[in-house]
């Protein structure tokens, strides 16, 4: 079945001149790639001048985050129910320096997942590791350095963690995605959501695990765990998003990067794991989170072939809120298994998740030019109205 994307989305359609306006300003301030520069190096401190938290809360924050607190996102996740599009609230903090931090990060996500079992189009939780443990620790296990005593207990704790919030998803009959990250900690994570897979995937796909197809090692990465795991694999694939930090740390260290060499390369690395995914699909399952066009019209058809139902509960799509709403509204609309993830925390935290938005999309660019042409096309559809 193919299906034209190039409609324009109810949510566009629904949003007030302002917001329209709002968003196509940050599209197109997006583009200049000194000023998402700019912007990651400067507002970090200058978040306690007065008026630029009330700025970005009106502008970016809300176009790319669902709220402050769960209880924001509630109305979106209800409007989206409405669309048949479903809803992972996903708590973004992701600075977890001190104990207490990873704790209160723990319950937010403990709360998110009992939020997730009394709606219906909730059917997915997210973890962010650096969340609930803290980076030079990670850092640390992804060297295989032997720990010390007071490191082996927090790691300890931070498995504890982990093991709480999936152990609370399988017991209300949800799923729960542990995010990736960079390379240099994700030795670490992959390590600790195969731990979690092997105990709660042993009957369902409970616990997903993330491949970042942008690095060299992921295909064989993907083999490894279809060949030899001996539990249900569950999987979340995405391109990757610190391929410039990757880049850059790989350059400024002296070691070859781990990253593929250009997006080419990537785009057919990740169709490649959709293809191998769904030849092993029942032992495997998998959520296609993507903003490409031609690698969700390569899973439609890949699913067809292989007689997949467009509903399956085993193959899903995923996209992030505020991009690419006519995707997820037309695979929605045509019946298809589809997720909004709602970014929702404190303004402070929620930054360095800002900025990898705009940073991912600054200077490329192609699928923002996508994004902004159908904001574009809807500002003049309402003018022409209005003549
Ligand atoms: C629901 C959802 C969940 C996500 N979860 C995670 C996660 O857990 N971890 C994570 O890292 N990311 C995650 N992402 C972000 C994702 O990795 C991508 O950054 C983002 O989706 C853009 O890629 P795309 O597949 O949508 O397609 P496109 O927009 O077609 O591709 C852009 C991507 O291509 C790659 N790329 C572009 N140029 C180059 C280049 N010169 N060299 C190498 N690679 C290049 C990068 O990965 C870039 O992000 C998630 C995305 C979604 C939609």
């Amino acid at each position: 079945m193919s299906i034209d994307f190039s409609h324009i989305p109810s949510s566009i359609k629904e949003k007030s001149n302002g917001e329209l306006t709002t968003a196509i300003f940050i599209f197109k301030a997006v583009r200049y790639k000194w000023l998402v520069c700019f912007g990651q190096a400067v507002l970090p401190y200058v978040l306690w001048v007065p008026g630029i938290k009330c700025l970005l809360r009106k502008t970016v924050f809300k176009h790319f985050c669902g709220g402050e607190t769960l209880d924001e996102t509630k109305k979106i996740i209800q409007n989206l129910a409405h669309h048949n599009v479903k809803a992972i609230s996903d708590y973004s903090a992701e600075q977890s320096g001190t104990q207490e931090k990873q704790e209160e990060t723990r319950k937010n996500i403990l709360q998110s997942i009992k939020f997730a079992a009394q709606q219906k189009n909730v059917p997915f939780a997210c973890v962010k590791i650096t969340g609930i443990c803290a980076r030079p620790l990670l850092e640390k296990v992804s060297r295989q350095e032997p720990l010390s005593g007071r490191e082996q207990q927090a790691y300890e704790e931070f498995t504890g963690r982990l093991d709480a919030l999936c152990g609370a998803a399988a017991g209300e009959g949800k799923k729960i995605f542990i995010d990736a990250e960079e390379t240099w900690i994700n030795p670490a994570i992959h390590e600790a959501a195969e731990r979690m897979m092997a105990k709660y995937n042993r009957e369902k796909h409970v616990v997903y695990t993330t491949i970042q197809f942008y690095t060299t090692d992921s295909p064989a990465y993907l083999q490894r765990l279809i060949d030899t795991a001996p539990y249900k694999v569950a999987l979340k694939l995405v391109r990757g998003a610190y391929h410039e930090q990757e880049n850059e740390r790989a350059l400024k260290m002296g070691y070859p990067t781990p990253i593929l060499p250009n997006k080419e390369a990537v785009d057919r690395n990740y169709d490649e794991g959709l293809r191998v995914c769904i030849k092993n699909l029942g032992r495997v399952s998998f959520c296609a989170a993507t903003h490409n066009t031609g690698s969700i019209e390569l899973l439609m058809k890949l699913m067809k072939e292989h007689g997949v139902e467009a509903d399956s509960d085993i193959v899903s799509f995923s996209q992030l809120y505020g991009m690419r709403d006519n995707l997820t509204y037309e695979l929605a609309g045509n019946g298809y298994n589809v997720s909004k993830y709602i970014p929702y925390g404190p303004l402070k935290e929620t930054l360095p998740y800002l900025i990898r938005r705009a940073q991912e999309n600054a200077g490329i660019s192609e699928q923002m030019g996508d994004e902004l042409q159908i904001l574009l096309r809807e500002k003049q559809a309402r003018k022409t109205i209005v003549k």
